[in-house]
């Protein structure tokens, strides 16, 4: 019984191909994505850069658009994947690869019924198609994938699928340059007592850069009222010699 997750390699349940926190990741970027498209309109124009004056020169005007953000921003072609495994999404826009997961996914979801003995079975496929509640934009298609992530962690699609969103939000982030937010915490890693605990957005977990521990944000709290009393004290011994030399 497999209980690893394809994506980080910690334990999980062995109904899942993605850890609790690899999914909760997976969720912030697809929650992420209507914001990030509106920041990327800004981006839609190239920064003018000063004019080299005896350099090599341009030998073409620059271009008017960002081509970048065109590809991202583009209709594309909202279609079922046909080999979701592959990787033929390098440059995808933000609402075809979106669409096509969701599509993809809704032929997956099957028809979970009670029959007349009364038990559980699950019968033929729920959707010919994903039909968002609220249009075909990339809020529409985001806010459907967040609601049939927990469906889809449990498909061995996981993979590719959070691949290919993280892919997504890496050519994202190469344009804006908007990195989740970071937090140093004050305590140091259990494990290896580097003072290396970051919390960052979008992450279920406070995790140590130096070893990759992690803990949810109770166990830090229940750690750190552990350790903290101990080592603020050891600070103050450090300091208290000096004082009492001075006395
Ligand atoms: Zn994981
Ligand atoms: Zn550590």
């Amino acid at each position: 019984m497999d209980t690893t997750c394809d994506i980080c390699h910690h334990t999980t349940g062995a109904d899942r191909y993605l850890c609790e926190a690899c999914e909760y990741r997976a969720r912030s970027w697809l929650s992420g994505l209507p914001g990030q498209a509106e920041l990327l309109q800004d981006y839609l124009e190239p920064t003018a850069g000063p004019a080299q004056r005896g350099g090599s020169g341009r030998a073409h005007s620059p271009l008017p658009v960002d081509l970048r953000v065109l590809d991202l921003l583009g209709p594309g072609h909202p279609a079922p994947l046909d080999d979701p495994h592959g990787d033929q999404t390098a440059g995808a826009p933000i609402t075809a690869l979106l669409a096509g997961w969701a599509h993809y996914i809704a032929t997956d979801v099957p028809i979970v019924y009670t029959d007349r003995s009364g038990v559980l079975r699950t019968g033929a496929h729920l959707y010919a198609a994903a039909v968002p509640r609220s249009g075909t934009g990339i809020t529409a298609w985001s806010t459907w994938l967040v609601r049939y992530l927990p469906y889809a962690v449990t498909r061995p699609y996981a993979v590719p699928l959070y691949e290919q969103v993280q892919h997504l939000q890496d050519r994202i982030q190469r344009i804006t340059d908007a990195r989740p937010g970071r937090r140093h915490k004050q305590a140091p890693c259990p494990v290896c007592s580097a003072f290396a605990l970051v919390e960052q957005d979008g992450e279920l977990h406070i995790a140590c850069d130096a070893c990759g521990h992690r803990l949810t944000a109770t166990e830090y709290t229940a750690h750190r009222d552990q350790v903290m009393p101990a080592l603020t004290a050891l600070a103050l011994r450090m300091i208290t010699p000096q004082k009492k030399a001075a006395a």
